[in-house]
Order: structure tokens, then sequence, then C-alpha cells
């Protein structure tokens, strides 16, 4: 009898024990001591903090050392002085896109293999800090379906805002452009209908239209429907279209060539959010400067990195004149107030997405701003900023860890130490055999073979 009445009290005893440690003292899981917070809200820099981390999310943000009072030990990484940030974000990506296609994968690959490299270039990304990814175009839902692949936790990879097909006129954009086997024609109302709903069927978080060659119509029956079932509307717009797409209530211009004042203080006014893919956008001049600019801080990138990123980040024109042109709308889009958020468009999503965020520096927007534009924005454009985009407590523990101070600097987002996907630590290593991308597919097959 007192056998088991001892071991109903030992049973009650270790109950009351964890829910007592569970819940009303609960146990971190992670703690980073030691750090700088760069929270994406814009104010100062929060020095000598500590971060607790549980589960998933951000528990405490706390001042001070962090002293462990319970014998529970919990993970704690000293960062000696390293600055958090939230984790970054990429919003113009294709993820199986290759451009330029040396070799014409794209014209003769079927879906199984665009979806190897698009599943690739997603983990790649997150490993260079990019947690979050829009997708603004892609073949077969290959990003819905890895989007559902990362968040179920078949592999480790960013979250992804997708798109699925883009939609255009028949003569629109990537429609008759190049071998790219994923923007799909409509020629009146009842197909764009039809086309965004299979969209959002599919469980695509965002529409990405050709805004320029349709029709007044069309768009509007895109952006009501999508705006019906809480789906966005990204359009890709040159001055031509974009005033027409930003009044009907698109909730973003992708490039923006030839922006006018008019358009510019319409997306201000509605708050249409820009992604300018300046990048994209560059002349020798500019690039000449970017590269010393990333010299600046140390960063010495291989000859292929370098002359890969030259040609990667595709331009209509090379020029000097395009290129200038594109910065002063920048600017100006900035000083009248648009929300501006980068997106790289061009692969692989890792260095061209870091390079957009350092190009939007290098084109004159501040660093904080620029780091905002790559967090906080970012996440409020995709309708997400209560569960991530900034360091505060009871948000999703999608963060990064940079060695040096990035708003000194903005290159210094490339001095990665650590990322935190969903409150876990995320393996950077890149293992010794295993191919880079440019490797892969930025090299003539002769080179390879
Ligand atoms: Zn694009």
């Amino acid at each position: 009898m007192s056998f088991i009445k001892s071991s109903i009290n030992r049973i009650k005893y270790s109950v009351i024990f964890f829910l007592l440690n569970g819940y009303i003292f609960p146990l971190p899981n992670i703690v980073l001591t030691n750090c700088n917070i760069i929270d994406g809200n814009g104010g100062p820099i929060q020095k000598g903090m500590y971060v607790v981390i549980r589960d998933d999310r951000i528990y405490k943000i706390s001042k001070g050392p962090f002293l462990i009072e319970d014998e529970n030990e919990p993970k704690i990484i000293d960062l000696n002085g390293s600055f958090i940030l939230p984790g970054l974000w990429n919003n113009h990506t294709h993820l199986s896109d290759l451009l330029p296609d040396i070799n014409n994968i794209l014209g003769t690959e079927n879906s199984i293999q665009a979806s190897i490299r698009a599943g690739r270039n997603a983990m790649d990304a997150l490993k260079s800090g990019f947690t979050s990814l829009r997708s603004t175009g892609s073949r077969d839902y290959l990003d819905v379906y890895w989007g559902k692949a990362f968040e179920q936790g078949v592999f480790i990879g960013p979250t992804i805002y997708s798109a699925g097909n883009p939609i255009a006129a028949e003569d629109g954009h990537g429609i008759d452009d190049y071998a790219w086997p994923a923007t799909i024609p409509v020629t009146n109302g009842k197909e764009m209908a039809e086309a965004v709903k299979k969209h959002i069927d599919m469980g695509v978080k965002w529409i990405k239209i050709m805004a320029d060659e349709l029709t007044k119509e069309q768009i509007k029956i895109a952006v009501k429907i999508a705006h019906e079932n809480n789906v966005k509307v990204v359009a890709h717009a040159a001055e031509k279209g974009a005033y027409r797409a930003v009044k009907i209530g698109v909730d973003c211009i992708e490039h923006g060539y030839d922006l006018s004042d008019k358009t510019l203080k319409l997306m201000a006014k509605n708050g249409t959010y820009y992604d300018p893919t300046i990048v994209c956008n560059l002349s020798s001049e500019y690039i000449k400067e970017r590269e010393r600019k990333i010299t600046d801080v140390g960063i010495h990138s291989n000859k292929t990195i370098i002359d890969g990123r030259v040609l990667v980040a595709f331009a209509d024109e090379r020029s000097s004149k395009v290129a200038k042109r594109q910065r002063r709308i920048l600017l100006r889009a900035n000083e009248l107030g648009v929300k501006i958020t980068p997106g790289g468009d061009s692969n692989p999503l890792d260095e061209i997405g870091l390079l957009e965020i350092e190009q939007l520096a290098f084109s004159g927007l501040d660093e904080m701003q620029t780091l905002m534009a790559a967090t906080k924005i970012s996440a409020e454009m995709n309708g997400v900023l209560n569960d991530v985009g900034t360091i505060e407590s009871g948000k999703i523990a999608d963060i990064i860890v940079l060695k040096d101070n990035p708003l000194e600097h903005i290159s210094n987002i490339r001095k990665l130490e650590m990322v935190i996907k969903n409150g876990s630590i995320v393996d950077l290593s890149i293992p010794e055999s295993q191919k880079s991308f440019w490797e892969l597919y930025f090299k003539k097959k002769e080179d390879v073979e």
C-alpha cells in the first residue's frame, strides 16, 4: 500500500515539477549571449544583449549577461559581440531559372530536372542568410511544392511565398522572349480568371502578372479574385503599364523601368511596394564601383563568382544611360516615400540576392534603410510582419548572425556566422565533393566534362 502511495506521490511531484519548469518557468532552448541587435525597426543598435529562443520562437530579449538559474542547462552560445539581425529576404526569385543559359538547359530539361535545381538553389539561399524568398514565377508550381517540402521539414530551406506560373498576354513578356517554360498566356478576362483561380487552388501566396501588355479588364479581374482570396498581386511593369496597374490595385511593381513621378506618387499614396531589381540595371561603371566597394571590407570572391555576377544579373540594356535613369528612379521613389524591397531576379538566389541588397545601399539608400527593406519591409509586403521580419519576442526565430556591423558597410552581410531558421541552427557547411551552383549551371558543358 505504502509503495503505491509513494509512487503516486512521485508522479504527482514530477507532474508539478514538469509544470513549473515547462510552463511557469519555461526552459530556454538556445541562448545567444553577448550580442548586438539590429532588430529591423530602425532604432539604434542594442548592445550587450542576449536572446532566448524557445522552440521556434524568440522567447526573450534582454540586456546584460545571461544567468543560468536552472539546472536544466540550455544551449548557450557566446556570440562575442557579433550582430544579430532578422533573416534576409529575396523578393524577386525564379527558383529554376537560368540567365544566361549557356548550355540551353531550360529549353531541353523536364520538370524534374528543373525541380532538383530549384530545391538546391533555395537551400543554398538559406545558407547565405535568406530565411524567406518570394517567388515571382516558376514552372509547374515548383515554388509551391518546394515551399511545402521546407515547411514540412523534408529538407531544411527558406519559407517560400510562391506565385506559380506568371500570367501574361499572348504577346507579353516571358512568352516568346526566351526559352522559359513558365509564363502562361491569357487572351481574355475569362482565361485570366481561370488561371488565377487555378493558382489559388494550388496554394500560391502571390499572383504574378506581366502588366504592360495585359488589358485594364484583365488586370482588374486578377486583382479582384486574388484579393478576395487573400492573395497578393505582383506586376512586372514598366512605365507603360505601371500607372494603370497601381491604380487598379496591384500590391507590388517589379523593375519599374522609366517610372514617372506621377506613377511613383500614386505608389506612395496607395502603399504599392517597389522591387527595383536594381542589380539587373547596372552599367560597367556601376559594376566597377560595386566590386570595389565589396572588396573594401575584405571580401574577395573567386574569379568564377566575380565574372558570374556580371553575367547573370541580366540587363535589358547594359548602358550607362539606362543604369543612371534606374538609379535616379530608385532614389526618387525613396524620396517620395514608396516602400522599397530587394529582389535579385537572377540566379543563383544567394549571390544575386546579396548583391541586390548591397546594390540598394551602393545606389544611395542608407544602410539602415537597406537592412529594413531586406527584413521588416519585405515581411510587411508579404503580409507576415506579425510573425517575422524583426527581432522581437514572440516572433518566429528567423535570425542571422554577422561578424561585423552591416550599418558600417552593407557588404558585412556577407560575413555570416550563423543562420537560425524557425528556431533551429542551420548547418552552413558545404560537403567537400558538392559542386557549386556556378560550376553546375554557368560553365560551358565541355569545360565541366
Ligand atoms: Zn523576374
